[in-house]
C-alpha cells in the first residue's frame, strides 16, 4: 500500500506524519517512510537546489522539471522496491503537490503534468492521499511561528491561495482515493479522522 500525505503550510504534516507512523506500527505493518522532493541520494540534492537561494530565480519549468527528476528517482530506487518487497510506503508529499505547487501555484499546464507523471511514474499512483487542509492565513501563520517561511516570503498570499484550491480540486476529482481532513481542527480531532481513514485502508 501506498499513503502520501498532503497540505499547505503549515498544516502540522511533520506531526501526523509521525503519527501514521506509530499507528501503523501499532498494527505490525511494515512502513517505509519517506518524503518529496527528496528521498534517495540525488533526489536530496535536488531538493537543495530547489529549496536554496540562486542568483538567478527559477523558472517554473525549470521547477517542474527538477521535482520530476527527483521524483524519477524516488520512484525507480525507492517506492517500486519497497512495495514489491510488501513493504508499506508512506509519503511526505508526492505528485499531488506538484499540481498544487507547479500547477496551481506557479500556472504549468496541467496536462504536462499529467504526461510526466505518466512517464516518471507508469500506473504508479497512492492507494490513499491524506489532505491536510487549512485556511491559508492559519497555515501561514504557524509556519511563521516556526521560522519555516524564509524562502516563502516573497510569495504572495494569492500564491498559497491558489496552491490551496489547486489541492482542494484534485482531491474532489478522486474523492475514492483521497481524504480531506480539516487541519484547522484540534490535534485529536484531526488524528481522529487520519485514524479512520486508515483504518479503511488496512481492512
Ligand atoms: O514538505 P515540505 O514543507 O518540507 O517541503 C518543502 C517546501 O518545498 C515546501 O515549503 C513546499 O512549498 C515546496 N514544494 C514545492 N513544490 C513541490 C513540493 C514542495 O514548491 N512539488
Amino acid at each position: 500500500r501506498f499513503i502520501t500525505l498532503e497540505g499547505g503550510e503549515g498544516v502540522g504534516k511533520s506531526t501526523n506524519l509521525q503519527f501514521i507512523r506509530h499507528l501503523l506500527a501499532q498494527k505490525q505493518i511494515d512502513v517505509l517512510l519517506t518524503r518529496e522532493p527528496g528521498g534517495t541520494e540525488l533526489a536530496e540534492k535536488i531538493r537543495q537546489l530547489l529549496l536554496e537561494k540562486h542568483s538567478e530565480s527559477i523558472t517554473p519549468q525549470a521547477e517542474l522539471l527538477l521535482v520530476f527528476a527527483a521524483r524519477a528517482q524516488h520512484v525507480q530506487h525507492v517506492i517500486l522496491p519497497a512495495l514489491a518487497q510488501g513493504k508499506w510506503v508512506l509519503s511526505d508529499r508526492f505528485t499531488d503537490a506538484t499540481y498544487a505547487y507547479q500547477g496551481g501555484g506557479r500556472n504549468m499546464d496541467n496536462r504536462i503534468i499529467a504526461w510526466l507523471e505518466s512517464t516518471v511514474q507508469g500506473e504508479l499512483r497512492p492507494d490513499l492521499t491524506l489532505l491536510l487542509d487549512a485556511p491559508v492565513e492559519t497555515g501561514l501563520l504557524r509556519a511563521q511561528h516556526r521560522g519555516k517561511l524564509d524562502r516563502f516570503e516573497s510569495e504572495r498570499r494569492d500564491f498559497f491561495e491558489r496552491v490551496r484550491q489547486a489541492y482542494l480540486t484534485r482531491a474532489r476529482q478522486e474523492p475514492r482515493r483521497y481524504s480531506i481532513i480539516d487541519a484547522a481542527m484540534p490535534l485529536a480531532e484531526v488524528q481522529n479522522q487520519i485514524g479512520r481513514a486508515i483504518e479503511a485502508l488496512v481492512s
